[in-house]
C-alpha cells in the first residue's frame, strides 16, 4: 500500500530548489486515500517499534533523524505522533537552543556531535546544526564564505557519521505562511499555550522570505545520497506524521537488520 509518496520530495543534490513552488498541502494521491491514513499510521506504529527492537538487538547501525522547520511547522507534534508507540528507552530526542556561552567557545558541531546516535540507537534532532548556517545568515552575522564553509563541514561531519554506521535522514517541515499565523493565533488565544508564545516566533515570521532563501540555500548544499533531505508538506498534521513515520521504516528496513545469534546454546537450558 503507497500512501505517502515520499520519495518525490526528496531534495536533488546540489540543484537549485525553490521551496515556494513545493506544496505544503498533502500530495492530492495521498489526500485521496485520507481515510487510510490512521489506520496506516497505526501499521507503522507496530513496525517501527519492532524496527526500534532490532536496531538496539543488533548494535551495528544507529538512526539519525533530524527535524527543521520554522516555529510552530510541528516539530515536537511530529516527534511525539511518530514515536509514540515506542519505548522510552528507546528513542532519544535532542533539542538546540540559542548555544550557551561554553558551546560558543567550541567549534559549532561540538555540541551536536556529542548528542549523535551510538551503534543501536534512534535519536532525533528537534532543530540542529542546521541552525548554525539559518539563523546567522539571516541575521547577518556570517558572510556567503563562512557559510560556504559550514555547509562544508557538515557533508563532512554527516559524511562521518554514516561511515561510522549511523543512517543519517533529514526533514524540512514545510508549513505556509498562513498556516504559521493560525497556529500562532492559537497560541496567543489558549491560555494553556501562553508558555510558548517566545517573541523571537513573531521576529523570525517578519524575515520569512530570508528564511526561505536560508532554507533553500541550506537544503541544496547538504543533501546527499547518504544524507538525504526531504521537504515535508506540513499543513495538515496527520499528513505530516505518516510521511515520517513512512520514511523512517522505509529506513530501517533498508539498513538489513538481522538479530544477533545466542551467545548460549539455548538448548541447554530446561525449566523446571
Ligand atoms: P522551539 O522554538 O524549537 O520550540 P525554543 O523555544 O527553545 O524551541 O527555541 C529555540 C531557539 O533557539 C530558536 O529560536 C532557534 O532558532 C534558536 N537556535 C537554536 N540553535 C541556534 C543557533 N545555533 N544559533 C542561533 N539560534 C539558535
Amino acid at each position: 500500500m503507497n500512501i505517502i509518496h515520499w520519495s518525490d520530495w526528496r531534495v536533488p543534490d546540489g540543484k537549485p530548489l525553490d521551496l515556494s513552488s513545493l506544496p505544503t498541502l498533502p500530495d492530492p494521491r495521498s489526500e485521496a486515500q485520507n481515510g487510510l491514513w490512521p489506520a496506516r499510521m497505526n501499521a507503522l506504529a507496530v513496525q517501527l517499534n519492532g524496527l526500534q527492537s532490532m536496531l538496539y538487538a543488533c548494535k551495528t547501525r544507529g538512526l539519525l533523524l533530524v527535524l527543521q522547520g520554522m516555529d510552530t511547522a510541528g516539530k515536537d507534534g511530529c516527534i511525539r505522533s511518530v514515536f509514540a508507540h515506542i519505548s522510552p528507552l528507546g528513542v532519544r530526542a535532542e533539542a538546540f537552543g540559542v548555544p550557551q556561552a561554553l558551546e560558543k567557545r567550541h567549534d559549532f558541531l561540538w555540541r551536536i556531535h556529542a548528542k549523535t546516535p551510538a551503534l543501536g540507537e534512534m535519536v532525533i534532532f528537534n532543530r540542529s546544526h542546521y541552525e548554525d548556517v539559518l539563523v546567522p545568515k539571516v541575521q547577518g552575522k556570517i558572510n556567503r564564505p563562512l557559510c560556504e564553509e559550514r555547509y562544508h563541514h557538515i557533508r563532512h561531519f554527516e559524511s562521518l557519521l554514516h561511515d561510522s554506521g549511523v543512517s543519517v535522514v533529514k526533514c524540512y517541515l514545510h508549513i505556509s505562511k498562513d498556516e504559521q499565523k493560525k497556529r500562532l493565533q492559537a497560541r496567543l488565544d489558549d491560555p494553556l499555550k501562553h508558555w510558548k508564545v517566545q517573541a523571537s516566533d513573531f521576529e523570525d515570521r517578519q524575515h520569512w522570505r530570508q528564511y526561505m532563501h536560508a532554507y533553500e540555500s541550506a537544503l541544496q548544499s547538504t543533501s546527499s545520497d547518504e544524507s538525504p533531505w526531504y521537504v515535508v508538506p506540513a499543513d495538515s498534521k496527520a499528513y505530516r506524521d505518516l510521511f515520517v513515520a513512512e520514511l523512517l521504516v522505509h529506513t530501517l528496513q533498508g539498513l538489513s537488520l538481522t538479530l544477533p545469534s545466542p551467545p548460549l546454546d539455548l538448548a541447554h537450558f530446561k525449566l523446571r
